[in-house]
């Protein structure tokens, strides 16, 4: 190899270096591989920001991805980057510091299990946990990609007898196990970018209002999510009255109506 492309080589990998998120990226990975989600957790950057620094990283080879389900996964390629990096470090006089690990926010199972081991308060642990209750944790969509092929279910999730039975008709129709997953209108209204782009890039938008107030609908149209099927709760025999209480029958009944007529799976 000629010594212009042996350095040329070697300038991509400090190219690769010259960044604080890629450094602090690298830092979370010296513990061994993580998935982005938990990356994006700890760093509190939008996901699509660190994916950007990751694939930078692996363009210069000093990490390696693998694919796990809807989990991607990342590690040290060359782990003598981490000599480089403390050789740096010592010379910037960052020494022996730490980043600040902040992983509460992020709700992967390895995550909860990283929150268990560094407080010492009592969370959650996976040994807790049974499979019955895992079964549907990884139902929720996490990205806008993901939603490309789901059938997004938003509900107004209304204090009131209609709007409980709406979300709890949005829980059944997500845990029947088809392509229907609820999301947070909340965080919509909120102007989450993630949660909107949720609701842009879906398959479907369904929207599950409580009363003809509609607010579900309204905060999606303000958010220019674009409503596929629209149901509402008080005109399906069911009276809408201030309490959070409601009937399980109503909720059966009208999870069936609703799958059948957006053409979901039936719970
Ligand atoms: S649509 Fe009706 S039930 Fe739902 S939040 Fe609005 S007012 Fe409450």
């Amino acid at each position: 190899m000629s010594k212009d492309l042996l350095y040329k080589d070697a300038a991509n990998i400090y190219k690769a270096l010259m960044h604080p998120a890629r450094l602090e990226i690298i830092e979370i990975l010296r513990n061994g591989e993580e998935c982005v989600c938990h990356i994006t957790a700890i760093l509190g950057y939008r996901q699509a920001y660190i994916s950007q620094q990751l694939s930078v990283l692996r363009d210069a080879g000093i990490v390696d991805v693998r694919r796990e389900g809807w989990n991607i996964y990342y590690q040290i390629a060359i782990p003598q980057i981490l000599e480089v990096i403390d050789i740096v470090k010592r010379i910037s006089g960052f020494g022996e510091k730490q980043i600040n690990l902040n992983p509460i926010n992020c709700v992967c199972p390895k995550c909860r299990t990283v929150v268990e081991k560094k407080s010492n308060t009592r969370r959650i642990s996976m040994n807790d946990i049974s499979k019955e209750q895992t079964k549907n944790w990884h139902l929720l969509p996490i990205c806008s990609k993901e939603a490309e092929n789901l059938d997004i279910v938003f509900t107004c999730d209304g204090a009131a007898s209609v709007g409980q039975v709406g979300n709890q008709v949005a829980i059944e129709l997500t845990n029947a196990g088809g392509q229907a997953r609820m999301c947070c209108t909340t965080a919509v209204g909120a102007g989450s970018e993630a949660h909107v782009n949720i609701g842009k890039n879906a398959r479907r938008v369904i929207v599950i209002n409580g009363c003809a107030n509609r607010c579900a609908s309204k905060i999606m149209e303000q958010h220019d999510i674009k409503i596929d099927h629209e149901f509402t709760i008080a005109t399906m025999d069911v009276q809408k009255i201030p309490t959070l209480n409601f009937d399980e029958a109503d909720v059966r009944r009208i999870s069936a109506e609703i799958a059948e007529t957006a053409g979901l799976k039936k719970p």
